[in-house]
């Protein structure tokens, strides 16, 4: 007879799976484990500890600094001797030279002062104790990354062993982390005439952006640009310390993003770079773009963006790109500037995903782009603590349903852990506990989502999957006999 408690389902034994593999004895499972969530769906302490034993694939939206959490920081500055200035609790990492006030790491832990310039330090690299009126939300999220960018690529390992334990400990088997993209410093002589041509280009103006994509490639191309990416991809850090990071049940992964508030031939060149660097090292899966969207360049040159995806797509036609679009809100820019970020995303540039989606019911013509992104199978990258915090979206005011009713693929994601002081159970356990009439074998598709439209290879995306459906048979028999 089956049994459900309500509570430690997890604290007991492992059982043995084999009777249970029929397909038929599984179906039913399912069909339990789908009423038995329905009757914790608002007990806080049965929710969560479903939804931690809960496999869920991967986490797809992860920038590398944001996701490191604050203690792991200050752990690498105290162990590395880096310094600290104490009124402005500004960081930066051993081996740099700085005059006081700036105070070394050693001499700083000897100080009675330590454990309260500890604190500080955890509310400016995360959402604790946030404070409102100290300033705007997005704001504070967005300075933690070039506040702590060079402390986290100081030691990398250290971040990557933090997410693949978080990520163990609450089942989660792949995660895509993005990286800022290398850069070179290549000046071109005609480069000021092409900026100026380009700069502000609306897609009526495509015919000139591609013409001068042209000429800006294959002058790139012929100053070496290719040298970076190479030299990026064969710096033995970054295989060395993924080597030591991936087995068999977990797997880590790149995409490598440029910065949409920089000038034109800027975002250009590490795009290249980064397109360069996936077609060399199968460890970099994908490119992206990253940066405040409301800014006042990335506004400014929205659409030369998609333009420029659109062009390397061109070039390298296997690298797949996800694209921060629609990260926006009423209210954040002008109504008219709601109505078109998604659909060049989707549409221009031909992402294969898009990171947060947000405004999608503002775009022009949002009904006809759900159907194109149905269609295409453009996933979307939902972030719902992210938005909650940063664009102060959230419950019925967040577009999930709306992309769920029209059957856009969903993936949730945490955009990011260690700023917003979260992990992707939590992340489920508001899309539990705020949409109702997602079900536990929608959730279940969310997962899978996670991995079918990740960017691994098909050889290591059929591994995972396989993986992932043996991990949910486990976890439903756990979950209805325990
Ligand atoms: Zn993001």
């Amino acid at each position: 007879m089956i049994i459900m408690r309500k509570h430690h389902f997890l604290l007991s034994c492992i059982i043995a799976i084999t009777a249970f593999t029929d397909g038929s004895q599984q179906h039913r499972n399912t069909e339990d484990v789908s009423d038995y969530f329905e009757q914790i769906r608002h007990d806080p302490s049965s929710l969560s500890a479903f939804l931690t034993a809960m496999p869920k694939g991967a986490d797809l939206h992860h920038h590398f600094s944001g996701a490191i959490f604050g203690e792991t920081y200050w752990n690498v500055l105290t162990e590395s001797n880096g310094w600290m200035q104490p009124y402005t609790i500004e960081v930066d990492t051993a081996g740099a030279l700085h005059k006081a006030p700036w105070i070394h790491f050693a001499t700083l832990s000897r100080e009675s002062r330590f454990d309260s310039l500890k604190q500080a330090f955890l509310r400016k690299a995360s959402i604790k104790d946030y404070d409102p009126s100290a300033g705007p939300s997005d704001q504070h999220f967005f300075s933690t990354f070039s506040r702590f960018g060079a402390v986290a690529r100081y030691d990398m390992k250290t971040g990557m062993q933090e997410f693949k334990q978080r990520a163990l400990a609450e089942n989660v088997s792949y995660i895509e982390t993005m990286l800022g993209a290398p850069d070179t410093a290549i000046r071109l002589a005609a480069g000021p005439a092409w900026e100026k041509s380009i700069t502000g280009a609306s897609l009526s103006d495509s015919t000139t952006v591609f013409n001068t994509l042209d000429q800006v490639y294959a002058a790139l191309l012929k100053a070496g640009i290719g040298n970076t990416a190479k030299k990026f991809c064969h710096h033995q850090d970054l295989l060395h310390q993924q080597a030591a990071i991936d087995d068999s049940v977990f797997m880590l992964r790149y995409q490598l993003h440029g910065n949409r508030n920089e000038q034109p031939l800027t975002v250009y060149r590490k795009l290249l770079i980064a397109f360069q660097a996936a077609s060399m090292d199968s460890l970099i899966v994908g490119v992206n773009l990253v940066s405040p969207e409301d800014g006042v360049i990335s506004m400014r040159d929205y659409s030369l963006h998609m333009l420029m995806f659109a062009h390397l797509h061109r070039h390298f036609p296997h690298i797949r790109y996800s694209l921060h679009a629609g990260e926006l809100a009423a209210g954040m820019v002008r109504p008219e500037l709601l109505r078109y970020h998604i659909s060049q995303a989707v549409l221009i540039a031909g992402a294969q995903r898009i990171g947060h989606g947000v405004d999608i019911a503002h775009e022009a013509a949002s009904i006809p782009l759900l159907e194109v992104m149905r269609e295409r199978k453009v996933a979307v990258e939902i972030n719902l603590s992210s938005n909650e915090f940063i664009l102060h979206v959230k419950n019925d005011q967040h577009p999930i349903l709306f992309y769920h009713s029209h059957k856009v693929p969903i993936v949730i994601s945490t955009d990011d852990a260690g700023v917003l002081r979260t992990d992707l159970t939590e992340q489920y356990i508001l899309l539990a506990t705020r949409y109702p009439s997602i079900h536990y074998n929608d959730i279940k598709a969310i997962v899978r989502n996670s991995i079918v439209y990740s960017f691994l290879q098909p050889d290591l995306k059929e591994r995972k999957l396989g993986q992932l459906d043996s991990a949910f048979i486990k976890f439903e028999n756990q979950v209805m006999f325990h």
